[in-house]
């Protein structure tokens, strides 16, 4: 029984070992300054991948709804948008940047009044950040290729992820397949 139970806390170590390993590599890969010409090509790369405009071009880009949400944190009234009763199969890009953001096979009827999806198209599509506006703390999603606010995700989903990304329609583009 004892070594039973040691066996299991040896596993549980090393597996947490890997992910604390995990974790703080990719920060400091993030944050650190690079010097290393190999790797700074690497980074310049990713940079470039990034959308990066002025609010002056975001607002030539962007209709006036797009940019109050998408540049402001702006939300949608619900049940007003173009896509929150939508069932079309396609791809559902960002309205700002084209990014593919999520897929109709991972929308599903939340009934809240906004386009929801239980994921995304994969991770790299969007990032995630604390917002503590109107007293509430919610999680934003954000195009992680343009930095749009999209909207928010919210815990409520279906399985198997339990997640609901409540996504303005304006901040999203239908790509529908033939
Ligand atoms: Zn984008």
């Amino acid at each position: 029984m004892r070594m039973r139970t040691l066996l299991i806390l040896t596993a549980l170590t090393i597996a947490g070992m890997a992910f604390a390993c995990k974790a703080p590599k990719d920060e400091t890969a993030a944050k650190k300054p690079v010097h290393n010409p190999k790797q700074h090509s690497v980074r310049r790369a990713e940079m470039e991948e990034k959308v990066v405009k002025t609010d002056a071009e975001w607002r030539k880009i962007l209709t006036p709804e797009q940019y109050r949400i998408m540049r402001e944190k702006g939300t949608e009234q619900a049940f007003t948008g173009k896509y929150w009763n939508e069932n079309a199969k396609g791809e559902y890009l960002c309205a700002a940047c084209g990014y593919k953001l999520f897929d109709s096979s991972q929308k599903f009827d939340s009934a809240c009044g906004w386009p929801s999806f239980s994921q995304p198209a994969s991770q790299d599509s969007i990032s995630t950040s604390v917002d503590h506006s109107f007293g509430m703390e919610r999680e934003e999603v954000i195009c992680s290729h343009c930095g749009a606010h999209l909207g928010h995700v919210f815990t409520d989903g279906p399985k198997p992820t339990g997640l609901r990304y409540c996504i303005n329609s304006a901040a999203l583009n239908l790509k529908r397949k033939p």
